[in-house]
């Protein structure tokens, strides 16, 4: 997953630090951030603010840095992050902004660039609101402070506590001899519903109705399967499709089947009563 943001690894310019007698300081104070276009020249880019925080300044400070805007970041140290060189700014003082929110674009090819690399985003990051255009005034290195939000922008999403609410569960419908059973399947879980559920949980859990997708119980064990579950258990009790605590083999719902649970058991154990489910439970223990 990449996250789109002006300040992807990719897109890092000009950098901090350089020593450059262009500049009052004798080095370059912020990080650019630009993309290169078709024949090398820098292209037009969005600019995108790097940090949450609370838009404090919008103007133009000088004839250098042009359109800038300052974010209070409320960090312990580099509190205030500047864009500079802009051509469009969409955000006003006093807006609350979050990491990676568009805060206008660049100046164009055609428009006035900034001084030393075509349109692109001039970030500085100081302890003074007006520290990017106060050149006495100490800064810091931007890219640390990029990369950290990068990072956070494409860190994968933390496991969900429950994972009934994880995204990538199917919700489905299987026929069975006695009728639909609703049931649903996310790595390592197979969860069947019996009417003593409660709708609204069901419902929930399944967020849109539409979802439910038809399946024939034949193809259960091979979407179990797919979905790391091999060692849940399911039967026709009665007439009934049920699904079988690997622990005891008896019929329960809302109850998470596992591999792991079934391992500890051992499938042996789990009374079957349909020749489907004693022949998919000897193909398990075969191999
Ligand atoms: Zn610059």
């Amino acid at each position: 997953m990449t996250a789109d943001v002006t300040y992807a690894p990719d897109r890092i310019g000009y950098r901090y630090g350089v020593a450059d007698d262009n500049y009052s300081k004798g080095y370059h104070r912020g990080q650019d951030v630009r993309e290169k276009g078709p024949r090398g020249g820098s292209v037009v880019t969005q600019v995108d603010a790097i940090d949450d925080g609370v838009v404090v300044y919008v103007g133009r400070p000088n004839s250098l840095l042009e359109a800038t805007v300052v974010i209070d970041t409320g960090r312990a140290e580099g509190r205030f992050e500047s864009h500079s060189h802009m051509a469009d700014v969409c955000v006003s003082v006093r807006d609350r902004v979050t990491s990676g929110q568009r805060l206008g674009r660049n100046a164009g090819m055609d428009e006035r660039p900034g001084f030393i690399d075509g349109p692109h985003d001039h970030v500085t990051i100081t302890d003074r609101l007006d520290g990017a255009w106060m050149t006495w005034v100490g800064e810091y290195d931007p890219l640390p402070f990029m990369q950290a939000a990068y990072a956070r922008a494409t860190a994968p999403a933390s496991p969900s506590p429950n994972p009934l609410e994880d995204d990538t569960m199917l919700m489905l419908k299987i026929n069975s001899p006695s009728g639909p059973h609703l049931c649903s399947l996310s790595t390592g879980v197979f969860r069947h519903f019996i009417p003593e559920d409660p709708t609204d949980k069901i419902m929930r859990l399944s967020r849109i109705q539409d979802d439910w997708q038809d399946v024939e119980l034949s193809e259960l064990p091979a979407l179990l399967r797919t979905y790391g579950c091999d060692l849940a258990i399911w039967d026709l009790q009665g007439d009934k499709f049920v699904v079988l605590d690997p622990l005891d083999g008896s019929v329960k719902s809302g109850n998470m089947w596992s591999a792991a649970n079934a391992a500890r058991a051992g499938v042996a154990q789990v009374k079957v009563t349909s020749e489907q489910t004693r022949a998919y439970l000897a193909k398990l223990t075969k191999s």
